[in-house]
């Protein structure tokens, strides 16, 4: 187990590298995604989770409908959060990374995003066995106010377990009085998000990914059909409209999708936009809790 969660870890911090070098100004986002996500698989792995490619006041669950034209520009904040499983065994991991270089707000948002790596650093370096959740909530925090930016307080970090992105326990980005209790073994994903905004995200009318829920009857027989393959394919995980886009007609599968999620048989994650609007710079780190520490699988 702990071994797949190691090969899991190894190959997402090997496509976060790559996917590093290979972002550049006037990209199509979803040439960008397709990118990583097919390197987790050569490398052995599958996508835990749609890639998602947030920009600026973008903090989160955005990834690539399908025919996405999108571009990247140059001196955006883009955030990258990628997944992936070995079997089940999670790995989640996100780097932010500016383009160009000629941005009025340069060095300034270099600094945001270093406010976010400082404060994951600061919040692993509170976690091991025994620790109140509250208080990685409370270093992370503090590492964010410190660089004289805000940290956003309605996303957390979250546990994992087999086939389950966020398993029940969340991991505060602010000072919380949270008296859980880290254990040893826990499986934690640690994402500070650093903004000049207000620090609350909100959602937006947008989703692109989605989540198996539960069975429903359903009459439409493509709704059935792609009912039955996101179970057998994705199980719980979250998964993109573009992974099925293959086995369905364009209409066919735009059908599919709104009844299933009006019958709530699978739940959409609407992106979510930072409230005030200002630019989000995110990093995270999963990893093991131990009783001195914790070992961070994705480094
Ligand atoms: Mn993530
Ligand atoms: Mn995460």
């Amino acid at each position: 187990m702990i071994d797949k969660y190691k090969k899991a870890g190894k190959i997402v911090s090997e496509v976060r590298k790559s996917a590093v070098d290979y972002i550049k100004e006037d990209m199509k986002i979803i040439d960008l995604i397709e990118f990583v996500e097919n390197k987790i698989v050569e490398l052995g792995g599958r996508p835990a989770f749609p890639c998602n490619v947030s920009i600026n006041e973008v903090t989160a669950h955005y990834t690539s409908p399908i025919g996405d034209e999108k571009i990247i520009n140059s001196g955006d904040l883009v955030k990258i959060d990628l997944g992936a499983h070995i079997n089940g065994y999670i790995a989640d991991t996100a780097i932010s990374v500016l383009i160009g270089d000629e941005s009025e707000n340069h060095d300034y948002h270099l600094k945001m995003i270093d406010a976010s790596y400082e404060a994951l650093e600061s919040g692993i370096s509170a976690v091991r066995a025994g620790v109140e959740i509250g208080k990685v909530g409370e270093a992370i925090e503090n590492a964010i106010n410190n660089k004289g930016f805000n940290s956003v307080s309605n996303l957390t970090g979250h546990s994992m377990d087999r086939w389950i992105l966020h398993s029940g326990v969340s991991v505060p980005n602010i000072k919380e009085n949270n008296p859980h209790l880290l254990e040893e073994g826990d499986i934690l994903a640690i994402e500070p998000f650093a903004t000049d905004g207000i620090g609350r995200v909100t959602d937006t009318n947008e989703a692109h990914i989605f989540r198996f829920l539960r069975d429903r009857p359903m009459r439409l027989i493509h709704a059935k059909r792609a009912l039955n393959k996101i179970k057998s394919n994705y199980k719980n995980l979250p998964f993109a409209q573009r992974w099925l886009q293959e086995q369905f007609s364009e209409h066919h599968l735009n059908n599919a999708m709104r009844m299933l999620i009006s019958s709530r048989a699978i739940y959409p994650y609407h992106v979510l936009r930072e409230k005030s609007n200002a630019v989000v710079a995110q990093s995270e780190h999963t990893v093991i809790v131990e009783s001195d520490g914790c070992f961070i699988i994705t480094e």
